[in-house]
């Protein structure tokens, strides 16, 4: 076990904190058996080697405290104080480091933290994200104006220390929100964009995109919802709330053909450019509702074989569900990141003529309380 974490009675971010890993396990594993005893005995959970800095995409709020002391971290539980923060056990040691480095850099450079009650200053947050097969390293620097001061040699004094960032963005967010980031990116330094390689397949990462914050942890689930599939070069498949097209870019290679379907219309984009990056002709992806879109599939008496879904912790609806079992394809692979709401999912899909045949939950999120499902479904003979 590392040292306890010296920030946690201020953080509030890790709910497990100062428990055991293996009994961080064993309490996953033991809540996804019992909303799931019922369906199927659940697989035992995989877990990380290693659960510490698994995080590859990296948040700090910057702000003022006292006579303009500056600090980076993350907002103190329920309120709006800033715990600073030199490394966080769950994050990418090197992102910290980048972060701790722009935090030493703002003086020289006469650059200002934002100060949230009285709109003063210029840098408001900054974030990392980091290639886990590539290495590449974007930095967005997110401020409340589009001008950085001396900005190439700031790119210059940040990338001497980490040679390993390939792109610095500023993104601008000028609005008195929670949200992050604004919508306005300007790339200062390199491409703008990241590329991240997942089974095989090659993902652009950009400042805004969708993308599993735990590589190593995602590749495993991954694999294993395909496994699920049992595809043979055949089957028509939908990766439903498909996000930037990773499972079903993936899936791509062991099917006939796949449409993906997803409601944001940026990470459809994100889905285009990366079938493309692939070289995948045999994906389509479609910006919809995931429930309208089957409702559609299922009047016209699509043809689908397959179905993989990846809902949001919602979960899905009677919408999409109930097309499911009008499309009546032969598997469906349910990969979830809410168990209750799995368990409600598969309360439907049981009755409707499904059975599950195998589940293994993942420990994606180490030290938090969040679990994700991977379920494999086939129709009843
Ligand atoms: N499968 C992807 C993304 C999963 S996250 C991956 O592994 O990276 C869930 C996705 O569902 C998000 O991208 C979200 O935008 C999308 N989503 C949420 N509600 C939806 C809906 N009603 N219809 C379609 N997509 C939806």
């Amino acid at each position: 076990m590392e040292n306890k974490c010296i920030y946690a009675k201020k953080c509030g971010g890790c709910d497990y904190q100062g428990v055991d890993y293996p009994k961080q396990l064993e309490t996953k594993e033991a809540n996804v058996k019992k909303l799931l005893k019922d369906f199927v005995k659940v697989s035992p959970i995989v877990g990380m080697d290693n659960p510490y800095h698994y995080r590859h995409k990296v948040h700090a709020v910057f702000g003022c405290v006292g006579r303009g002391q500056v600090v980076a971290g993350v907002y103190k539980k329920n309120s709006h104080d800033i715990v600073d923060i030199e490394n966080c056990q769950i994050e990418d040691k090197e992102a910290d480091k980048i972060i701790r480095d722009v935090k030493g850099l703002l003086k020289s450079f006469k650059i200002k933290a934002y100060d949230e009650d009285t709109g003063y200053g210029l840098l408001r947050h900054v974030l990392v994200r980091k290639g886990y097969h590539t290495g590449e390293i974007m930095v967005v620097l997110v401020l409340v104006s589009p001008i950085l001061p001396s900005k190439n040699n700031f790119v210059k004094a940040l990338r001497k220390n980490h040679p390993n960032i390939s792109t610095v963005v500023i993104n601008v967010n000028d609005k008195k929100t929670s949200m992050v980031l604004g919508e306005r990116n300007i790339v200062v330094y390199g491409k703008g964009f990241i590329e991240d390689k997942l089974c095989g397949c090659t993902f652009r990462i950009s400042p805004n995109s969708f993308y599993q914050v735990n590589p190593a942890q995602t590749e495993h689930l991954y694999e294993k919802a395909i496994q699920c599939a049992k595809l043979s070069g055949k089957e028509i498949v939908i990766d439903a709330y498909c996000g930037t097209g990773t499972i079903g870019i993936i899936a791509s290679k062991h099917a006939k053909e796949v449409l993906g379907v997803e409601l944001n219309k940026d990470a459809i984009r994100d889905a285009i450019t990366n079938a493309k990056r692939n070289d995948i002709k045999n994906i389509r992806f479609v910006n919809d509702d995931a429930g309208k879109y089957m409702v559609s599939l299922a009047e016209k008496k699509e043809n689908v074989d397959v179905v993989i879904m990846d809902p949001p912790r919602s979960g899905s609806d009677e919408a999409f569900l109930s097309s499911v079992v009008k499309l009546s394809p032969k598997r469906v692979v349910y990969v979830s990141c809410g168990p209750d709401t799995l368990a409600r999912d598969l309360k439907y899909l049981t009755k409707k003529g499904y059975q599950v045949e195998e589940a293994t939950p993942f420990d994606m999120f180490p030290f938090t309380s969040h679990t994700e499902v991977v379920v494999a479904l086939s129709k009843k003979r």
